[in-house]
């Protein structure tokens, strides 16, 4: 194959195996499996998680929930971010819990209810300092009065009240975590004051659910974790941690030649050869997720040594100078992976572009063939 990202299935089940141990006093796992898998293929990974002991799956769209309804998942699935005039019907049909934010969400959830005949699962979320989605503070009171009145009507069930970090990567200690940690307490005390009974309460991500047992409530919603990169890389790798990278991007060498000094490399020419040495042709670029502002920065690992990204990264390829090394064309490329053959790791990626290891996952392509190893499956 020219070009795969290879998933190791295997890795999944045993990081949520991880997280499983990690989530305390018998917290559940609720895996997310948003962004096909943060770029891992949805209902692959999505089985491997139920198979490594996750109880409930997270997805940010319907359509998300609708396609492990279509593939056979059964487990509970919460999708957390609609707008107006989404059909929520073949959600609630299905029985994929809604995340709901408003009044006007709850009341599209009841009417999707009746129009189905099946009770609306739906998981209110507060806003406890993220200021992105979720009720303000100062309407949470109102949501919760509102969605226990529509529990009384019928049509509604509130399964869940959860929330959100703003920190993942800035570490337990940051007095945000504690804060946003409190105002959810608060926010718990209003929904069960308002006669709410959630099955599950919930708040950590990856980064609290690996740090900071005492926001683990009924469920912790790890998603970069169980693909086995490490929330908080300032604390360490994924093997402080126990957890074991998914992602092997690779590719093939296309072509090599010899070039003379002073050769310019790629669109406008950023690079230049030192010296008469060898190019090789690799068959990715950044409409396969590999950033443009990788060029002459990124390393990838071709012929048993690291090279550099030679020149500009163009749309389906890159160039690398090999000098005097024989490579060939049909010679694999590995760009990032568990690190364990030499290659670069996805947090070195995140490093040199100046971003974080999620962003490096989710970005590889369409275009790209997610494979799965056979010992894996
Ligand atoms: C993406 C996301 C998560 C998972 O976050 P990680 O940092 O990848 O663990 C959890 N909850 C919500 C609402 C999210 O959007």
């Amino acid at each position: 194959m020219r070009t795969e990202a290879r998933i190791d299935l295997s890795a999944v089940r045993h990081n949520v195996g991880v997280l499983v141990e990690r989530a305390s006093d018998g917290a559940g796992v609720m895996a997310v499996v948003k962004a096909d898998g943060y770029g891992h293929g949805l209902v692959p990974t999505a089985r491997a998680a139920v198979q490594g002991g996750a109880t409930w799956l997270g997805v940010a769209f319907l359509e998300e929930a609708l396609a492990l309804r279509a593939a056979q998942v059964q487990v509970p699935i919460l999708a957390w971010l609609t707008t107006p005039g989404e059909d929520l019907r073949p959600a609630v049909a299905d029985g994929v819990d809604l995340g709901v934010y408003s009044t006007a969400e709850l009341a599209t959830a009841q009417s999707a209810a009746l129009a189905t005949g099946v009770t609306a699962r739906v998981q209110l979320k507060v806003d406890t300092g993220l200021s992105r989605g979720g009720a303000a503070v100062a309407a949470w009171p109102d949501l919760c009065e509102a969605a226990a009145k529509a529990e009384a009507d019928g049509g509604v069930k509130v399964t869940g009240v959860w929330s959100h970090f703003a920190f993942a990567d800035g570490g337990p200690d940051h007095p945000t975590n504690s804060r946003q940690t409190a105002v959810f307490r608060e926010a718990l005390v209003v929904a069960a004051s308002a006669g709410l009974q959630p099955e599950v309460r919930h708040l950590a991500n990856s980064a609290a659910t690996l740090t900071a047992p005492e926001t683990h409530f009924d469920l912790v919603r790890p998603g970069l974790a169980v693909y086995g990169l490490s929330p908080v890389p300032q604390l360490g790798g994924p093997a402080e941690f126990g957890l074991r990278p998914a992602m092997t991007l690779a590719s093939t060498v296309a072509m090599t030649k010899r070039v003379p000094a002073g050769a310019g490399v790629s669109y406008l020419h950023r690079y230049v050869t030192e010296s008469e040495t060898t190019l090789a042709l690799v068959p990715l670029g950044y409409a396969d997720g590999i950033p443009r502002n990788a060029t002459n920065i990124a390393q990838v690992l071709l012929a048993g040594a690291r090279r550099t990204i030679a020149g500009t990264v163009s749309m389906d390829q890159f160039v690398l100078d090999i000098g005097d090394d024989s490579a060939a064309a049909g010679d694999e490329v590995l760009l990032f992976g568990p690190g364990t053959s030499g290659e670069p790791t996805a947090q070195d990626w995140a490093d040199w572009l100046g971003t974080i290891n999620y962003e490096i996952v989710t970005r590889v392509g369409a275009r790209v063939p997610r494979t799965y190893l056979k010992a894996s499956r």
